[in-house]
């Protein structure tokens, strides 16, 4: 422990009481690395304060000792931005004490929830006066606020109502100065220069702490519809999604999935089965919702389906018949990552390109990555319709046990390649954190690079927020 470190333990104890303040080792041990327990860090102490008050005291005696924080909420994050650097240096600040939803306007359709409050529990909030947060994701029931919107989630609703950039009406946060930043009025229209709130969205804890969070919320939903359609070609999926947006405003999740994939579920997924009693080379998940309950959703969905059909740009569909059989279409998405895992060893890839390019990227970048590393299979799963998908590399055709470590990096720099050459994002939902920081660093032009570094140390000039992480 260095002495700034064992300062601060010590006068945070008196800031933030006997609760606030953990250093057993065995309750620390859980927190230290990833999620994907890639990462291993460690820490002497996490200090988790109930307040923005305390907060802020933490932020001031975290600058006086020139001590770093490593903010975390539910430590779901991919990118390993939440976890501590491996020589103790740092101290997490775990903001899961901060937990309540603050107010909740149905009128104004806006919630206020501290940084803790995980996102499952808004959820319910919203829910229990008659609205709806959309954004979800499969880390619901641990992620946090104020995680999400450090992070810049996305999740399976972004095509209909944006990342959390969209949903983010006003934010609250310390800033490594110890001053507090009240931006939860919510002003709709505000020009007072600098956005300090959207520089905030996607900071991933290296400008500020994010201690509460002005949330819009929307109508529930009335009734859904889940289908599930059979195409040639990712172009066709496309065709299909912009066929459907031009005759419907109800379609808010559309997630393409390779046949591939959908054979690798059913193998290793239990009570799985195919949705569609004959086979196409790539499938397509659709769901619409309206918050209309005299809309007959599925009537509207079946319709356009059986237009497309009889147009070719489908080879098949199907609605599910209940909700039982449109949660089993959607445990087939969301069990892929689970079942290539249990296929063998996977390098993911989160990337995006400009939509109307993606179709021909996965195609052409899966056949670049087969050609140049023979034996692996590539192919590109999930939210075609925000240009966004998960690149994955399996090693189908490898005995060797360590192909991961081995050869990882180097497709993975080859995938990074000509996804920045398609004018893309090597992170499109996941940010930077430690994992990608080489790879950010290595190609974002030396503009944006440049930018990044001067915000950062304009706003943090003691480098006590979150170092190592996110700026190359
Ligand atoms: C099963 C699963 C499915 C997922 N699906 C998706 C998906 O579909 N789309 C998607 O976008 N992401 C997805 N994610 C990852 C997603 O980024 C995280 O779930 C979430 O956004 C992070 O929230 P968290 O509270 O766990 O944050 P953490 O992991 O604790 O932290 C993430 C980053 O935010 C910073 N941070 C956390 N809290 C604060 C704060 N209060 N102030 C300042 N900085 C802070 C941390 O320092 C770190 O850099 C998934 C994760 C899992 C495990």
């Amino acid at each position: 422990m260095t002495e700034g470190e064992s300062k601060l333990i010590e006068t945070a104890r008196e800031a933030l009481g006997p609760h606030g303040v953990i250093t057993d080792a065995a309750d620390i041990e859980p927190w230290v690395s990833d999620w994907r327990g890639r990462v291993h860090g460690a820490s002497p102490a996490i200090l988790a304060p109930s307040s923005t008050d305390e907060v802020a005291a933490i932020v001031k005696l975290a600058g006086k000792h020139r001590v770093p924080l490593v903010p975390q909420g539910g430590n779901t994050g991919m990118a390993a931005g939440a976890t501590p650097s491996a020589d103790g240096s740092q101290l997490l600040l775990s903001m899961r004490r901060m937990n309540r939803i603050r107010s909740i306007n149905a009128e104004g359709r806006l919630a206020v929830a501290e940084a803790g409050v995980v996102l499952e529990t808004l959820h319910e909030a919203a829910h229990e006066v008659g609205l709806r947060f959309p954004l979800t994701l499969g880390s619901r029931g641990s992620c946090t606020i104020g995680g999400l919107t450090s992070t810049n989630a996305g999740g399976t609703q972004v095509l209909k109502f944006g990342t959390m950039r969209s949903l983010v009406a006003g934010v609250e946060a310390v800033l490594p100065d110890g001053s507090v930043h009240s931006g939860l009025t919510s002003l709709k229209k505000d020009n007072r220069g600098y956005s300090l709130d959207q520089l905030l969205i996607g900071a991933e804890g290296t400008l500020g702490v994010i201690t509460a969070v002005a949330l819009k919320l929307v109508p529930a939903v009335a009734a859904r519809a889940v289908a599930w359609a059979g195409v040639e070609t990712p172009a066709r999926a496309l065709e299909l999604l912009r066929f459907l947006e031009a005759r419907t405003s109800s379609i808010e999740g559309f997630e393409l999935v390779p046949e591939d994939s959908l054979q690798l579920v059913l193998k290793h997924v239990p009570g799985t089965r195919a949705p569609l009693n004959d086979q196409h080379n790539w499938q397509v998940l659709i769901e619409a919702t309206t918050a209309d309950a005299n809309t007959d959703v599925g009537a509207e969905l079946e319709q356009l389906l059986g237009t497309a059909l009889q147009q070719g740009i489908i080879g098949n569909a199907v609605l599910a018949a209940n909700e039982a059989q449109a949660d089993a279409f959607w445990k087939i998405r969301d069990t892929i990552s689970e079942a290539e895992r249990a296929e063998g060893q996977t390098l993911a890839h989160d990337i995006s390109v400009p939509v109307g390019d993606m179709p021909d990227f996965i195609i052409e970048a899966a056949k670049k990555v087969e050609q140049a590393f023979p034996g692996v299979i590539a192919s590109g799963f999930g939210h075609l319709g925000d240009g966004n998908i998960h690149f994955h590399v399996r090693a189908a055709g490898h005995s060797n046990p360590n192909w991961y470590e081995d050869e990882g990096a180097k497709i993975t720099r080859f995938v990074d390649n000509l996804v920045t050459q398609a004018g893309g994002s090597i992170s499109a939902e996941h940010g930077i954190g430690q994992l990608k920081l080489e790879e950010f660093g290595r190609l974002a032009p030396p503009g944006r690079v440049n930018a990044l570094r001067a915000i950062k140390h304009a706003l943090d000039p003691l480098g006590i927020m979150n170092p190592g992480k996110l700026v190359p």
